[in-house]
């Protein structure tokens, strides 16, 4: 793991880096130069997911990395289309043969569904995968509060992770207080807020002067300091150097305090309650 970036321990003893590297629309073709990138920077963790359609391009930065498989922390997620116990199975094969993996270390349901009911289902296998040894951790994705529950009440793993949209726009109070009483680990996505007009705000770009960095990096260590496991993106090597580089600073806690200000419970995705 690099030296750079802490873990996270989930809740079944197994180490994550604190941040990783997105590829959410990322072409096939590119994702090998953009992880490879990232690799390079220093990043050990990338998180992929079926519908990306780039499970292959990552899968062969991975290949030609020359690090040891160990070192190496890579997410995929099940696509909607693909819920279901025996579906699921075969959708978690056709992903490891894209990645070119003969074990994952975190596999996450996309989106709950809640409308189509088989995301219990659907968990199911996934605790067959896991006790079967070849995934290391498994956990969902935009699962709200009360799709935990019910997950929890019938199933008996509790989801190491929950990836949602988190980013100072969208501070999900709710969600982080839910997962931190039941030992869930919140990994934000979009944690730049899509890098549109969050990086713009001018009390973040007031954080950013202070400080002498720049508003990618102040966003990315505000959820370091809460605890947030972040996956920015970038395919520009110049970003993707710099959106690790935010273990050696910290914020204080005005800064916090502005930033927590911010938040306007907006979301740039999806509602979870209803997608499908
Ligand atoms: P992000 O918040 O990481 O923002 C990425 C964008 O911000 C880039 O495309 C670029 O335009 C800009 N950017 C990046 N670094 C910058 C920098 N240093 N300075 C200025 N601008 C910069 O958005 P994202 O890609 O939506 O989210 C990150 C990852 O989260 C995705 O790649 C994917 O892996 C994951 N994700 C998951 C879900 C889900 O449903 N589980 C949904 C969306 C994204």
């Amino acid at each position: 793991m690099s030296s750079k970036v802490p873990p996270i321990i989930l809740n079944n003893g197994v180490e994550m880096p604190q941040l990783g590297f997105g590829v959410w629309q990322v072409p096939d073709d590119e994702a090998e130069t953009a992880v490879a990138t990232a690799l390079q920077a220093g990043y050990r963790s990338i998180d992929t997911a079926a519908v990306y359609g780039n499970e292959e391009g990552t899968g062969r930065a991975i290949a030609a990395c020359g690090l040891p498989r160990e070192e190496l922390f890579v997410t995929t997620k099940l696509w909607n289309s693909d819920q279901g116990y025996d579906s699921t199975l075969r959708a978690f094969d056709a992903s490891m043969e894209k990645l070119g993996l003969d074990y994952l270390d975190l596999y996450l349901i996309h989106w709950p569904r809640p409308a189509e009911g088989q995301y219990v289902d659907t968990y199911k296998a996934f605790e067959k995968l896991h006790a079967d040894g070849r995934i290391r951790a498994i956990g969902v994705s935009n699962f709200l509060p009360e799709h935990l529950r019910r997950l929890m009440d019938e199933t008996s793993v509790i989801p190491a992770v929950n990836q949602i949209e988190l980013h100072p726009h969208l501070q999900q109070h709710a969600s982080r207080e839910f997962h931190a009483a039941q030992g869930i680990a919140t990994e934000a996505w979009s944690p730049l807020g899509q890098g549109k007009g969050l990086l713009e705000v001018p009390a973040i770009v007031a954080i950013a002067q202070k400080h002498g960095r720049t508003p990618a990096q102040i966003v990315l260590r505000w959820h370091v300091q809460l605890g947030n496991i972040v996956i920015p993106k970038s395919v520009t090597p110049s970003r993707i150097k710099e959106n690790i580089e935010v273990f050696d600073f910290e914020l204080d806690t005005e800064d916090l305090a502005a930033i927590s200000a911010l938040n306007e419970d907006r979301r740039l995705g999806p509602d979870p309650a209803v997608f499908s």
